[in-house]
């Protein structure tokens, strides 16, 4: 069993400090990822090298488009997350207990070697709930490039620790309001803008996505808003603005590609590239 990194003891609870949230557990409870648990007073992070999927994905399939464009990369993720969006497009993966099966660092990096392209990417759910096994990956394979999909709500400190050993990050940022985080992903929005500015300070490629949700995050001022935030970091992150399909909790109805364009238009006035997802563009999609 691995212990958890980033937690202090207060009394005889411990406060996990990896996210936000900060949880405070007593004896056999689990925070509310579900991959952390107080065992025998110790902090486990008990979800560590299950799997829900193991695939070789073409990497635009993250999306990323200008790290290492036509390859493909081994991707994994953990059966947890520590948001609630009601729109999750992988909820029965991430917001529900599923099978899973173990997979040892060493079997990872075996699958990995037997591969053209010698990357992996942690992804489907939320990778950072599998912070321990993801560092423990980066320090017995350094030469395999690591690749995080996530939502980056996470705390500072971890964070900054974690990007030291990431070559490509695609955030999800889920809206650029704080109450649509609050009220429909049970999160805050300050600390991923504040995720995003390390990610690139520190030198690891970065391109972003937001899902676009009718009547929730997608008028023309939440969208300027959004891009001139990325601009103001850098112009030339790549955005990629995707449909959404009802899901899970969220019923509303899909994005139309009309819709998805522009969006597109209005964030190509700020960003350098912009692209479609999930529908087809002739102006806006990657040929
Ligand atoms: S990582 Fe999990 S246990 Fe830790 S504070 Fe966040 S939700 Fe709670």
């Amino acid at each position: 069993m691995r212990k958890a990194m980033y937690y202090t003891n207060e009394g005889e609870k411990i406060k996990c400090l990896l996210c936000p949230r900060e949880c405070l557990l007593s004896e056999g409870q689990k925070g509310f990822c579900r991959s952390r648990e107080v065992i025998n007073g110790s902090f486990v992070a008990t979800a560590y090298g299950k799997t829900t999927s193991l695939a070789l994905d073409p990497i635009e399939k993250k999306p990323l488009y200008h790290f290492h464009p036509g390859s493909m990369i081994v991707s994994l993720g953990p059966n947890s997350c520590n948001l609630t969006c009601k729109f999750c497009q992988n909820w029965e993966i991430s917001q529900q207990d599923c099978p899973t099966r173990y997979l040892a660092i060493e079997d990872l990096i075996e699958i990995i070697k037997n591969q053209q392209d010698q990357k992996v990417a942690f992804t489907y759910t939320e990778p950072l709930m599998w912070y321990e096994y993801i560092l423990d990956f980066a320090a017995k394979a350094p030469e395999i490039d690591i690749v995080l999909v996530t939502n980056a709500y996470i705390n500072k400190e971890p964070w900054s620790n974690m990007m030291q050993y990431v070559k490509a990050v695609n955030i999800d940022i889920k809206s650029f309001r704080d109450d649509f985080y609050r009220n429909i992903c049970g999160g805050t929005l300050e600390v991923v803008l504040s995720n995003i500015i390390i990610a690139k300070e520190m030198g690891v490629h970065l391109e972003l996505t937001n899902l676009l949700i009718p009547g929730y995050n997608n008028s023309d001022e939440e969208l300027t808003n959004l891009s001139q935030f990325i601009a103001s970091v850098d112009k030339n992150i790549p955005l990629h603005l995707s449909a959404y399909y009802p899901c899970y909790k969220m019923t509303v109805r899909p994005t139309t590609r009309e819709e998805v364009e522009h969006a597109c238009e209005i964030a190509s006035k700020y960003l350098t590239y912009v692209y479609a997802g999930n529908v087809y563009s002739s102006r806006y999609s990657r040929s």
